[in-house]
C-alpha cells in the first residue's frame, strides 16, 4: 500500500497577518507549524500503514522553511517526503495549488489513498482536496471522520456532512478530505526523531515535473486574482459608564435607541 498525504506549513497562531499592498498573507518570517488538519491525515495514513502494511509519503508546496513539516512528519511515522518549491509556483490560488500537487503525485509511485486535511487554518477554503481528485480523476470523499477498514481493493469510510453522517465504500486509489473526528494523532517519538534526524527532503522544482503546462502554475494559472485584501475593521470604541444602576438602565435604554436596535 502506498499512502500519500498533502501537508501543508501554515502560519502559527490564529492571527494571520495581510499585506494589503501586495494582495497576499505575510508568511515569511512568521512562525510556522503543520496544519492542524494535515496531523490528522497524517496519523490516518501511519494507521493504515501499520494495519496493512506499505509506505507513507509527505507532499507539500511553498517555500524551503516547509522543509520543517515535512521532517516534522518523519518524527510521525512518514516514510518519504517531497517538497515542490520554486518561484514558478509562488501566487497560486487553489486551482494552481492543486494542479502543482497533483501533477508531483502523477510523478510519484502509484497512491492507494490520498489524504488531505479537510481544511487549513490560513486559506480555509477546502477546495485544493477535491482540485487535486478531479484532477487525477480519482473518486473522493470530503470530510471523513472514521476508517473502517479497507476490503476488495475498497476503502470504507464515514463523511460528517454536517447534517447527517454517510457511510461510503470507495475503490481505491482515491483521496480523502479528514476532520478531527478521524483519530487522536500521535506525539512526535524521540526514538524516529533520532532515526530521521538526517533523512532527506526531496525538494523538486518546476523543471522537476517535466511534462507538466507550467502556465497552470503558480500567478500565470491562477483564474482567480485578489482585487483587495484588508482585516475586517476593529470595532474597538469603548466608553466606561458609572452611576447608579436606575441611571445607568435609563442610558444604557437611550443608547439602544440611538444605535436604533429598539
Ligand atoms: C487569488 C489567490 C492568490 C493567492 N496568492 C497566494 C500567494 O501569493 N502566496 C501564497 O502563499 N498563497 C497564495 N494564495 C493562497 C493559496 O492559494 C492557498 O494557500 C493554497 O491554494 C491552499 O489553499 P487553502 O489554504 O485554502 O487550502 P485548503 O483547500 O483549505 O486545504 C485543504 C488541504 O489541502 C492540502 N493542501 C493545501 N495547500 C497545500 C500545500 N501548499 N501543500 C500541500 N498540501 C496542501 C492540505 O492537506 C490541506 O489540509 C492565494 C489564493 C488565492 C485565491
Amino acid at each position: 500500500m502506498h499512502f500519500i498525504v498533502c501537508i501543508k506549513q501554515v502560519p502559527e497562531g490564529t492571527e494571520v497577518e495581510i499585506d494589503e499592498e501586495k494582495g497576499i498573507l505575510k508568511r515569511e518570517g512568521v512562525d510556522s507549524k503543520l496544519n492542524v488538519y494535515d496531523a490528522y491525515a497524517l496519523e490516518a495514513a501511519v494507521a493504515l500503514k501499520e494495519t496493512y502494511g506499505g509506505t507513507v509519503t509527505v507532499l507539500s508546496m511553498g517555500p524551503l522553511q516547509a522543509q520543517d513539516v515535512i521532517k516534522e512528519a518523519y518524527t510521525l511515522g512518514a516514510d518519504d517526503g517531497y517538497l515542490l518549491s520554486d518561484r514558478k509556483f509562488a501566487g497560486a490560488d487553489t486551482l494552481a495549488t492543486s494542479y502543482a500537487l497533483s501533477e508531483a503525485i502523477r510523478r510519484l509511485p502509484p497512491a492507494d489513498v490520498i489524504f488531505c486535511g479537510m481544511q487549513t487554518t490560513d486559506g480555509d477554503t477546502a477546495q485544493v482536496g477535491p482540485g487535486i481528485a478531479e484532477l487525477l480523476e480519482l473518486p473522493h470523499a470530503s470530510y471523513v471522520s472514521k476508517i473502517s477498514g479497507m476490503e476488495d481493493g475498497c476503502i470504507f469510510v464515514e463523511a460528517d456532512m454536517g447534517d447527517g453522517i454517510e457511510e461510503l465504500r470507495i475503490g481505491l486509489p482515491c483521496l480523502l478530505t479528514v476532520t478531527k473526528d478521524l483519530n487522536q494523532p500521535r506525539l512526535p517519538s524521540y526514538k524516529l526523531k533520532k532515526a530521521t534526524q538526517n533523512r532527506k527532503v526531496n525538494v523538486w522544482d518546476s523543471k522537476a515535473l517535466e511534462g507538466a503546462d507550467p502556465s497552470h502554475f503558480g500567478l500565470d494559472g491562477s483564474p482567480t486574482q485578489v482585487e483587495r485584501i484588508f482585516p475586517p475593521p476593529k470595532a474597538h470604541s469603548k466608553e466606561l459608564w458609572q452611576g447608579s444602576p436606575d441611571a445607568l438602565s435609563q442610558k444604557f435604554y437611550a443608547k439602544l435607541k440611538e444605535l436604533k436596535y429598539l
